[in-house]
């Protein structure tokens, strides 16, 4: 169990179950989402997540190219949990407030593509591309 906010406060959600360890994505479309090296993020079942409030602030963009899209908070700009597939959600893990404390590194994706200045330095497992654990 886990919940999670924007930094403005306006959209708030919650996961009743387990989720992933931490997946990072090192790839050049996560790096200008967030404007840092990679986004670390955990895949929880799509029944057990559920938008606490703020559902009408949620804004996304769809990239036409590729099958990827970023969710965020309309008025402050905070990343946000997304749909990941049918089935999941992706979660930022940056935007969890409780229920975080034991989570970890597990994998590193598409680390291939990561900035020469993005260093890994923990013990995660390194994906050259995408992997599905
Ligand atoms: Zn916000
Ligand atoms: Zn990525």
């Amino acid at each position: 169990m886990l919940t999670g906010q924007c930094n403005c406060g306006g959209v708030k959600f919650e996961v009743s179950s387990e989720t992933s360890p931490i997946f990072a994505c090192h790839c050049s479309i996560c790096r200008r989402y967030t404007g840092s090296g990679s986004i670390p993020v955990v895949i929880a079942p799509k029944q057990a997540f559920k938008w606490l409030q703020g559902e009408g602030l949620i804004s996304n963009w769809i990239k036409p190219d590729a099958d990827w899209q970023s969710w965020f908070c309309s008025t402050c700009g905070s990343a946000l949990p997304g749909e990941n597939d049918e089935a999941h959600m992706f979660i930022p893990a940056g935007s969890i407030t409780e229920g975080g404390d034991k989570l970890t590194i597990a994998h590193h994706i598409w680390v291939g593509s990561k900035a020469p200045w993005d260093e890994i330095g923990d013990s995660g497992k390194q994906h050259k591309e995408s992997y599905q654990a």
